[in-house]
């Protein structure tokens, strides 16, 4: 009776001693790498981020993505026809190669990455879940990650000629999409900020 005992306060001492170590080692990776738990917990948090916002009215009214372009220099481009039965389902938006872009309005980085006719391109995911594309990127802004939370105020990337922009003058390719379909930017687009 009595080795039974003892044997069950050691295992209860073994799992105590193990909860334990547990316990330090989650705090010291936390002091130690407060990077990499940070992106985790946005990793982790970001689908209830954004689901926040789906709920949100979409905006009324956003920037001119590109650094220096004020409204009245976009010439509209909505619907133009291009190759094959397409028709242009966006605005483009002509600066010097190099112009940063930034986002248009306050939301989350969904997708970030490379495809045929875009070239680079960033989706950003905003209020009542519109999604704002921003194509033929030079580059990245450094460090632009899928989850980080945006801003007017947040760089992008870079003005390029990437994807089925080669050869034509750089711009940036700006496409807002509603659940359904593509809208046109231009009646939201404002002069705000810099611009
Ligand atoms: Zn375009």
């Amino acid at each position: 009776m009595n080795q039974l005992l003892a044997r069950d306060i050691k295992n209860y001492m073994r799992k105590l001693l193990f909860l334990v170590v547990a316990i330090i080692f989650v705090i010291a990776f936390r002091v130690a790498n407060p990077e990499v738990v940070s992106s985790f917990t946005r990793r982790v948090t970001l689908p209830f981020k954004v689901a926040l916002l789906y709920a949100e009215e979409p905006e009324r009214e956003i920037a001119v993505p590109v650094d220096g372009v004020r409204l009245s220099h976009v010439r509209d481009s909505w619907h133009a026809p291009r190759s094959g039965m397409r028709l242009h389902e966006g605005q483009d938006i002509f600066a010097e190669r190099g112009t940063i872009v930034h986002s248009a309005m306050r939301g989350y980085v969904v997708r970030k990455g490379e495809n045929e006719l875009g070239g680079n391109t960033v989706f950003v995911m905003g209020a009542g879940g519109r999604r704002y594309y921003y194509a033929h990127l030079d580059s990245y802004a450094p460090g632009l990650a899928v989850g980080d939370y945006v801003t007017r105020e947040t760089a992008l990337g870079h003005v390029g000629t990437t994807g089925n922009a080669a050869g034509t003058p750089p711009h940036l390719h700006f496409g807002v999409y509603t659940s359904g379909a593509a809208i046109n930017p231009l009646p939201l687009m404002r002069d705000m900020g810099e611009n």
